[in-house]
Parts: C-alpha cells; structure tokens; sequence
C-alpha cells in the first residue's frame, strides 16, 4: 500500500530490506545492532557514519555541533528556551504560524518573555509571514519559527529575514532532509526522525557552537546542549538502533537518490501532481494553505461534505491510498508525501483524486 501518514512515515523499501538483511547480527558484530555497546567500537562508527552523512548532505561546517537526542522535537520546545532565554535577559521572537509553533510558544512562555511577532491564527493558519509583515527586535534572544507547519500543510519557501545579530532557529521536524538548507543562516535547526528521516526516537539538532555556551549548569544536565556537545551525544545512551537507520536513510539520500537537490526536484514532482488536482477542480478540493504557501511535504485540503470525505476515505483505502485522514483538531484529508513515498504512490492518489471529483463533482 502507499501509506500517506504524517508521521511516523513510510521508509525508503531498499533500507527496511538492509535492516532485515543485518537484524540480526549486524556484520562483523555477531550481534544484533540493538545489542550492541554505544562505546563499542562498531556503534561508534555507525554513529559517526551517521552525523557525518548528514553534514555531508548539508555540507555542515564545523562551526555546528550535530547532536543525536532523545524527547522528540517536542523536548526541544523546551531545550531551546532553557538553553537560549532563560537567563538571557532578553525576549525571544517566535513567528506562529501552525499547531506546532503553537504548542512551541506555550513551553517557551515558561522559560521567559515569548514576543509572538506575526500570528497566522486570524485566518486559520494558511498562510507564512511574507517579508515586512513583521519586525524582530535587534536583541531578541532569537526568532524562532516552524518551516512546516505538519498540522495546517504551509511551508516557508526560504528562511524568514532575520537581523544578523539574532539567532535563527527553526523546528524542521517535518521538512528535514527534504530540500538544501544554507546552515550557516541557523543559530539552531532541529528535526524529530519520523518523517523523512528514521523512526521515532531520535532528535537531530544542529547548533553552532558559540550558543552551547549559554545554558547554566544549573539545568538538568540531560537539557544543556553543552553536555551533548562535550560528549559526542553519548551524555547518557543515545538511541541507538534509530540512530543507525538515520543513517542508513541518510546514505540512501545521498547514495540513490543523488543528494538533497535532487530529493528536492522529487518532492517538487510528487506534491505538484496532488495540488495540480486541487486545482482543476476548485469547488470540490478545497485547499487550505494559500498557493503561495503550500508545503511539498503535506497537501491539506477539505471536501465539500461530511458524507464526501468519508466516501473518499474509503474509496481511498480500497484502492491501497492509506491514512489520508487529516489531523483531528482540523479535519478534512492530509496527504504526506515524504521523502520516502515514491513517485508512483503520489501519482496514484493525484489519478485516484481526479477519478472520484469527475464520479462525484
Ligand atoms: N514539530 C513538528 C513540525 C511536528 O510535525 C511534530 C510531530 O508531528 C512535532 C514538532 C512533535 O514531534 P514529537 O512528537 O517528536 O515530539
């Protein structure tokens, strides 16, 4: 089947096959990769093929730490505002434009002063800050934004300005891996693994090096960035066994589908020919975001009845098109199309799509 789910998501066919093949007894080990020491000497060299896979990918200079991490993406809501605002003396910029961003602010707001500079709320988050539409103070402790907001399906088509002097974060959980990124805009970018990139369990968080220096020794030592840094991520026990298929998607990336670039070019195909339906029949898909806005990685959109969503649901599903449903807080139909969903799965729901507005439009 093509599973269109926003995660946990689909993974490339060829790794899953590599998995089985060494599950269990990983070569050279004669053990299963899941039974091996995170000092060993055969685990740290996953881990280092993995963290030097993905700088590869980006080209990371060193100026950036690269971190493996546990607590998903939603530890970093925290991570960040413990690390970088709390005993900064200053307020921390954050651009709300989803669900995410949202649930963001919310942790962010215990740590310190949280100034929301621009709010999408208003129109039912369809839409990303356009240049001018906002203003970030020169000593914001840092602007912070979602470049995809999962939830809603809008996506920043390039970072959002920013002053020089202030750290860009962005939460990339469900745009990581997806397109080039320029790093060096980033004061910190991170990513939960699963949706382009492994299972859940594993956090990437990429931060340049002068910011480790901020969070106090007085945090819980697994929250400083620093005791990850200064410990090549082995603080306390990485996730292991996500750790080694992060870096078996990252190979995959650059070894079969020819590197961030070309994944682009692919994730542009895939998410065109779903909105390329939405638009033929306007009065029938109703898109959420605006054109201008739409995420590659998640089309979102409603139908024009209770009863039509169902029936596309179901019809979906008949045909091998699964987990369609959108998020339950807003309704109507999420297709994800992530880095590992193939072409042919995306023009199989575009044809799918276009079949059932001709049959009920
Ligand atoms: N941020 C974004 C953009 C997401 O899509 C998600 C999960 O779907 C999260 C954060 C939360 O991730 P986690 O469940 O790993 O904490």
């Amino acid at each position: 089947v093509f599973n269109f789910s926003a995660g946990p998501a689909a993974l490339p066919v060829s790794v899953l096959q590599e998995i089985q093949d060494e599950l269990l007894c990983y070569p050279g080990a004669g053990a299963s990769v899941m039974e091996l020491s995170h000092r060993g000497k055969v685990f740290i060299q996953i881990m280092e093929e993995a963290e030097a896979s993905i700088r590869s990918l980006f080209g990371i200079s060193d100026d950036y730490a690269v971190l493996l991490l546990q607590g998903g993406a939603a530890l970093q809501f925290s991570m960040i505002p413990c690390n970088l605002l709390r005993d900064s003396g200053k307020s921390a910029s954050y651009l709300l434009t989803g669900a995410w961003g949202k649930k963001a602010i919310g942790e962010a707001k215990k740590e310190g002063t949280v100034d929301t500079i621009y709010s999408a709320a208003d129109t039912g988050f369809d839409r990303v800050p356009k240049a001018g539409d906002y203003t970030v103070k020169d000593d914001s402790a840092y602007l912070y934004y979602c470049s995809n907001e999962t939830i809603e399906g809008v996506q920043f088509q390039s970072e959002p300005e920013c002053p020089t002097s202030v750290p860009l974060i962005s939460d990339a959980s469900s745009d990581f891996l997806s397109r080039p990124l320029d790093i060096d805009k980033y004061g910190l970018i991170y990513a939960c693994a699963q949706k382009n990139a492994g299972p859940a369990g594993v956090t990437v968080v990429v931060i340049r090096r002068d910011l480790l220096e901020m969070g106090s020794d007085k945090l819980p030592g697994y929250l400083n960035y620093k005791n990850h840094a200064d410990n090549d991520s082995m603080w306390n026990t990485p996730p292991t066994f996500p750790i080694y298929v992060l870096g078996k998607v990252a190979k995959w990336l650059s070894s079969d589908i020819g590197g961030l670039a070309a994944m682009e070019k692919l994730n542009h195909e895939k998410s065109n020919l779903l909105y390329q339906v939405i638009d033929k029949y306007p009065e029938f898909y109703l898109g959420h975001a605006q054109v201008d806005c739409r995420s590659k990685m998640n089309a979102t959109f409603n139908l024009p009845s209770s009863g039509l969503l169902e029936a596309f649901v179901s019809e979906a599903g008949k045909n091998n098109l699964q987990n369609l449903k959108g998020h339950r807080s807003v309704g109507g139909i999420r297709a994800s199309v992530y880095n590992a969903m193939p072409l042919e799965g995306a023009q199989a729901l575009a044809s799918f799509m276009d079949d059932f507005a001709a049959k009920n439009g």
